[in-house]
């Protein structure tokens, strides 16, 4: 019985989590299913974004990430330049 129950809750966790690659953010390490540590609730006001090189952030992560890297970033995770992806 203890073995169904596990298997039914992650199952039911595993529905609304972001399709990500990683399952946590290369630069906050918060889950993608929760938000940065900027923001209380998860959810669309804390979005995810993906990069060109298809590694994804939490979408203030990456900015704030940005804004440190002037003039051009590169990916946290594997050192790519960065651009969002189209
Ligand atoms: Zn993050
Ligand atoms: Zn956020
Ligand atoms: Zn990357």
């Amino acid at each position: 019985m203890e073995g169904i129950e596990i298997v039914f809750l992650w199952h039911a966790v595993a529905s609304w989590t972001w399709d990500a690659q990683d399952e946590t953010c290369g630069i906050c390490r918060m889950a993608f299913d929760g938000c940065c540590p900027d923001c209380k609730l998860p959810g669309d006001d804390c979005p995810l974004i993906w990069g060109a090189c298809n590694h994804a952030f939490h979408l203030h992560c990456i900015l704030k990430w940005i804004n440190s890297q002037t003039p051009q970033a590169h990916c946290p995770m594997c050192r790519r330049e960065w651009q969002f992806k189209e």
